[in-house]
C-alpha cells in the first residue's frame, strides 16, 4: 500500500540528527522524496546512507544564510507539497540579565529567521498549487517559561506566532501550518549551563519533567500534522511531551 508520502516532496530540516532524522526517516518509508537538510555534511550523508533505497536529496546547507535557503529551493524544484521545520538550537540556560548578543543571535538566526525564511520561499510555490502543509517545531518552551533559558524560549514563543500567523492568512489557500510542542527527547541537542541562576531555577522545573522519548516518538506527531491525516487541523501548536503541557 503507497504510504502517506507517496509522490510527495517534502522538505525536513535537521535531518541529520534527533527528530529531524527520524521525521525524514519516517517521510521516505512512506513513500516521499525527502530533501533532507542540515548543515552537517557527515550526518546528512550517513542518514542517507541508512536509506540506500529511498528518495532522498541530500542538501549540506546553514538555514540562516541565503545561500543555504537557495541551496534548498533549487534541489526542491517548483513543486513542494511540505515543509517541516525541524532544524534548532538550545541556549544556554541565562535569564535575561546575564544572557549574551551572541547567544541571543544565533538562536533567534536559527530557530526563529531560518524557520521565517524556508517558509517565506516555499509559501509562493503552494498558492500558485493551492495546497501545502507547514510543521514547524516549537517547544515545551512556546508553553511555559521553565523549560530552558531567555533566549530560546522567547525564540519558540515567535515560532508560535510564526505559525499562528500564517495558519491565519493561508488557511483559506489550502495551506495549512502546524506546530509541534515537543517534551524532552533524547537527541544530540546540547543544553549548556552557563548561569547559576538558569540551572537552580530550571532544575527545579525538571522535577515535574516527564520520561525523555525517542525521536520517532516525534515523528509520528510531526507526520501527523504534515500529512493528509491533519486535514482538518490548522494553526495548532501540539504538545507531543507525554502530557506535561496538563500539569
Ligand atoms: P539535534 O541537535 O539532535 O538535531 C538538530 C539538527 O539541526 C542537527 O543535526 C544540526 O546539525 C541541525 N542544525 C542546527 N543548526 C542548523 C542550521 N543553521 N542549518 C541547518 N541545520 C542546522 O536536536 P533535536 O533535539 O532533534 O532538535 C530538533 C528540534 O526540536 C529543535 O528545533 C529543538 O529546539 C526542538 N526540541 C527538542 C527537544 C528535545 O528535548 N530534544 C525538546 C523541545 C524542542
Amino acid at each position: 500500500t503507497p504510504g502517506r508520502f507517496a509522490g510527495k516532496t517534502i522538505i525536513v530540516t535537521g535531518a541529520g540528527s534527533g527528530i529531524g532524522r527520524a521525521t525524514a526517516s519516517r517521510i521516505a518509508r512512506e513513500g516521499g522524496r525527502v530533501i533532507a537538510v542540515d548543515i552537517s555534511q557527515p550526518r546528512l550523508d550517513e542518514f542517507a546512507a541508512s536509506l540506500p533505497d529511498a528518495d532522498i536529496v541530500p542538501v549540506a546547507a546553514d538555514i540562516t544564510d541565503y545561500s543555504g535557503i537557495a541551496a534548498i529551493v533549487d534541489a526542491a524544484g517548483q513543486a513542494v507539497d511540505g515543509l517541516a521545520n525541524i532544524a534548532g538550537i538550545m541556549d544556554d540556560m541565562t535569564p535575561i540579565h546575564e544572557v549574551t548578543d551572541q547567544v541571543w543571535q544565533r538562536v533567534f538566526a536559527v530557530n526563529v529567521e531560518g524557520t521565517m525564511k524556508l517558509m517565506r520561499a516555499v509559501v509562493p510555490g503552494m498558492l500558485a498549487r493551492g495546497r501545502g502543509s507547514i510543521v514547524n517545531t516549537a517547544s515545551e518552551a512556546a508553553l511555559r517559561g521553565s523549560a530552558a533559558g531567555v533566549a530560546y524560549t522567547a525564540s519558540k514563543h515567535a515560532v508560535a506566532g510564526l505559525t499562528k500567523s500564517s495558519a491565519f492568512m493561508y488557511g483559506p489557500s489550502g495551506i495549512r501550518v502546524n506546530a509541534v510542542a515537543p517534551g524532552p527527547v533524547i537527541t544530540n541537542i546540547e543544553a549548556k549551563f552557563a548561569s547559576e541562576l538558569g540551572a537552580q531555577r530550571v532544575q527545579h522545573a525538571m522535577a515535574i519533567l516527564p520520561t525523555p522519548v525517542m525521536p520517532d516518538q516525534l515523528a509520528a506527531s510531526i507526520t501527523f500534522l504534515l500529512s493528509d491525516d491533519g486535514v482538518n487541523i490548522n494553526g495548532v501548536l501540539l504538545p507531543s511531551d507525554g502530557g506535561w503541557s496538563a500539569i
